[in-house]
């Protein structure tokens, strides 16, 4: 006997300690044991009050009440296995606090039917108040995100417009129709159209960014000629290399078909050619489409024979605003947000866009546009 009242004791001081209360309920005559630290938890004077179901009801909240009421009784009828509810009670102050009630049937008659259930309950009003906090946070953040990104987003508009004005009249008056503008005057002219193509670039990059983290920039899928889109880069991209840079396109000699959005590709390959122009002073530059053996394209490589990139800058570089190191950036210039645009560009479309360099070696971008062996590379479009 001395044994079982220590025994009593010594789960009875354990789960006070653990801030749990016993519950004890007679699926027959419906009244409820409750431990007595329930009615202190509750912040009543005498224990035990009324452990009817009854005064459950009169204490907890309004909205909890028909839900936790159902997932007691679905316990009761069989349906599910185990009681787990969260709900809110009014203690002797007067406020909610959230209990927590864990339980199981504990006792059956010969037909099945449940005779007893019994189980603890918690009060967990901290835990669920520091859960509302945060996500009440949350929101607040993701609230702010969107509205700097809508703020961008208005602002980038705002600024094209003026700056096209701009480098629209730099490019009306270069003409010199009146002849009255002198050698240097025309060379000043070409720095604010320089600069204001490179403003407007810079602008585009931070419209596409603002658009990309508000979730709100959009692809248009097509099939895209895959070859012609590389040698028209690869034009464009000679005038631009440094004077005895080699630029390659490495193509098979029959056209190549992908399903993406064409604008978007183009830019995404663009933005590792000019890096690659950038970074390169002497050697050679190559776009290259590799293909399955049955001359599907499954990749594009850009390649340089450039400066590289050490491996601790390459983990960084796909971040927005990353640039290698700010030596770098102060020489070449650039904002590093072209390759943070090209990744998530490629994840929308299903593709994915890594990097592998050698320091002083130079450095290969990879997109990768289907898994090999899958048969997701686009079809020639039908001709009729
Ligand atoms: P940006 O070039 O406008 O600064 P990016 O996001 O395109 O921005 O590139 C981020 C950084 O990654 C660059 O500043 C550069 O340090 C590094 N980088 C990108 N491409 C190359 C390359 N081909 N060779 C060497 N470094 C590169």
């Amino acid at each position: 006997m001395e044994a079982a009242v220590t025994r009593e004791q010594r789960l009875q001081s354990a789960l006070d300690g653990a801030g749990q209360f016993v519950w004890d309920y007679d699926c027959v005559t419906g009244v409820v044991y409750r431990s007595a630290g329930w009615s202190t938890m509750l912040g009543y004077e005498e224990a035990p009050f009324d452990s009817s179901l009854a005064h459950w009801a009169e204490i907890a909240h309004p909205d909890d009440q028909k839900i936790t009421y159902e997932s007691f009784r679905d316990f009761l009828e069989g349906k599910s296995e185990s009681h787990h509810a969260e709900y809110r009670l009014r203690d002797a102050t007067g406020a909610w606090r959230w209990i927590e009630s864990k339980g199981r049937i504990v006792e059956r008659a010969a037909d099945g039917r449940p005779l007893r259930a019994a189980g603890t309950s918690a009060d967990v009003t901290d835990r669920k108040n520091a859960a509302a906090a945060l996500e009440l946070a949350k929101q607040e953040a993701e609230r702010a995100s969107r509205a700097k990104s809508e703020f961008l987003e208005t602002m980038s508009h705002e600024l094209r417009t003026p700056l096209n004005s701009i480098i629209g009249f730099a490019n009306v008056l270069k003409r010199n129709r009146s002849k009255s503008l002198e050698a240097s005057d025309l060379t000043y002219l070409d720095r604010i159209r320089e600069n204001g193509v490179a403003l407007l670039r810079l602008i585009d990059d931070v419209l596409d960014i603002a658009k990309i983290e508000a979730g709100r920039m959009e692809i248009t899928m097509s099939t895209v000629r895959l070859d012609a889109m590389i040698r028209d880069l690869k034009a464009q991209c000679e005038r631009q290399a440094r004077p005895g840079v080699q630029v390659i396109a490495e193509l098979p000699g029959h056209s190549l078909y992908v399903r993406a959005d064409e604008l978007r590709l183009r830019q995404i390959v663009l933005n590792q050619l000019s890096n690659a122009i950038k970074f390169t002073e002497s050697g050679s530059i190559t776009a290259a489409v590799v293909c399955s053996p049955t001359g599907e394209p499954l990749r594009i490589e850009v390649r340089d024979t450039g400066i590289g990139i050490s491996p601790e800058r390459a983990a960084r570089i796909f971040e927005t605003f990353e640039q290698a190191d700010t030596g770098t950036a102060r020489l070449y210039g650039g904002t590093g947000l072209g390759l943070a645009i090209s990744r998530a560009l490629c994840e929308q479309m299903g593709f994915t866009l890594t990097m592998t360099s050698e320091v002083g070696v130079g450095s290969t971008f990879t997109i990768g546009m289907t898994e090999p062996g899958s048969a997701t590379a686009a079809q020639p479009p039908q001709s009729r």
